[in-house]
This record gives C-alpha cells, sequence and structure tokens, in this order.
C-alpha cells in the first residue's frame, strides 16, 4: 500500500501522514525534510544558490538519513541530528529557492523512490502523487485556507517558543506556495485521480478517517 499526500505549506499533510501511516501501519515519509536538509547544508557550505553544479554535487554525497523515534522524524546529515535546524529562518526562507533546482529534485526524487520501493509507505509533499509515484494506491491533496493555514502554523511556533507576526507569515506561506505552484520542474500541483480534501473545518483524526474509508473504496 502506497500512499501519497501532498498540499500547499501548513496544509496539514504531515500532521495528518504520520497519523495514517500509524493506522495502517505503514511507513512514513516526510520529503520537505529532505529539501530542508539540502537547503541547511548548503548555507553552511556557502554554496551560491546559483551554482547548479555545485547543488548537484552537494545532494548526491549528503548523508540523509531520515529515522523515525518515538513517532517523531528526525533528520540526520553525517549522523548529526539537525531536525531542529530545518525550522531556521534561513531554512524557511530559502527552502522553495533550492527546491527549484532541477539536479537536486532529480536526485531527491530518485532517493524517495527507493525508499519508496522497499514498502507500505505514506509518502507527504509537493509532487509526490504527479512525479515520485504516480502509480501509487491512493492519492490524496490537501487545502485550506491561506488563514486557517497561517493560523495553525503560528500556533505551532509559539508552542515551541518562537514569536512570529501572523501577517509576516501570511506572507511567507503565500511567496512560498507561489514559488512552489509557478516552478518549471515538478510544480505544486494536484494529481488528477487524487482525492481533493479540504481540511479548513477539519481535525487530523477526522482528516485520517476519511483517508481510511477512501482507502476501503478503493
Ligand atoms: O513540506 P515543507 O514545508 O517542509 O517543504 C519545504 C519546501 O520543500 C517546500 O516549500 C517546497 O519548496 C519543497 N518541497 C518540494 N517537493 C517536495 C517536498 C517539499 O519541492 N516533495
Amino acid at each position: 500500500m502506497k500512499i501519497t499526500i501532498d498540499g500547499p505549506v501548513a496544509s496539514g499533510k504531515t500532521a495528518v501522514g504520520r497519523a495514517l501511516a500509524r493506522r495502517i501501519p505503514a511507513r512514513f515519509l516526510d520529503t520537505g525534510m529532505m529539501y530542508r536538509a539540502i537547503t541547511w547544508a548548503s548555507i553552511q557550505q556557502q554554496i551560491n544558490f546559483d551554482n547548479q553544479d555545485a547543488l548537484a554535487e552537494l545532494t548526491k554525497t549528503l548523508n540523509i538519513e531520515v529515522i523515525l523515534e518515538d513517532g517523531e522524524q528526525i533528520l540526520k546529515v553525517d549522523g548529526t541530528d539537525i531536525t531542529d535546524e530545518l525550522r531556521d529562518p534561513d531554512v524557511e526562507l530559502n527552502v522553495s529557492k533550492i527546491s527549484q533546482v532541477g539536479s537536486v529534485r532529480h536526485e531527491l526524487v530518485s532517493q524517495q523512490r527507493a525508499i519508496a520501493s522497499t514498502g507500505d509507505i505514506v509518502m507527504v509533499g509537493r509532487d509526490i502523487g504527479t512525479v515520485v509515484i504516480p502509480e501509487a494506491d491512493l492519492k490524496i491533496y490537501l487545502d485550506a485556507s491561506i488563514q486557517i493555514r497561517a493560523k495553525r502554523r503560528h500556533d505551532e511556533m509559539r508552542r515551541k517558543g518562537h514569536r512570529i507576526d501572523l501577517e509576516n507569515l501570511v506572507e511567507e506561506i503565500k511567496t512560498r506556495d507561489n514559488m512552489d505552484s509557478n516552478r518549471k520542474d515538478s510544480p505544486l500541483m494536484s494529481a488528477k485521480d487524487a482525492v481533493i480534501i479540504n481540511t479548513d473545518r477539519l481535525r487530523i483524526d477526522q482528516v485520517v478517517n476519511l483517508i481510511l474509508e477512501s482507502i476501503q473504496k478503493s
């Protein structure tokens, strides 16, 4: 059983995907963390974002491990846990630039396909149903209004002790969605055969139940 969940920033993909994977049960992979890891490493190594060759080389050689620990996804680069760094403002600001680079996408997509090929999985991202696993058993596209998505992300950041202005967050989310939806290579979009769920008025467990119903019907 392979299930893909795509959608814009803060549409609930990760929370829903993780809970769904637990219920099935199946493995879970949040592919956004991989694009964030490349962004973090390229900032660390001061690689110019226009230098496609250097970014391609970095993506090929960086040893990324995504591990599920106590239900939380941990990302290690060369053995070091950098999960917390993946939400750094610098990473947040630049990840949609890095994810436009064709060679970075090409390498990460092949790593994601290799992971998917080894068993049941719920994989979450922007191009999973359209590009990474177009043959998936069920494809979900989650959406929600910009106000709701910004409010959810704002609450999540406050719980983690970060203070950020809601209006700024709305603008940041809009910018990232725009870049992700309008890039040339595998833009964010719903697969033709995806089940589209608007999560504005739904709790995580309600969305999970809807997906489980779709699995039974499919
Ligand atoms: O899901 P998350 O917000 O962590 O993703 C961070 C960024 O990584 C997205 O805004 C997008 O630019 C990129 N991404 C992507 N393709 C994926 C997953 C994420 O381009 N499959």
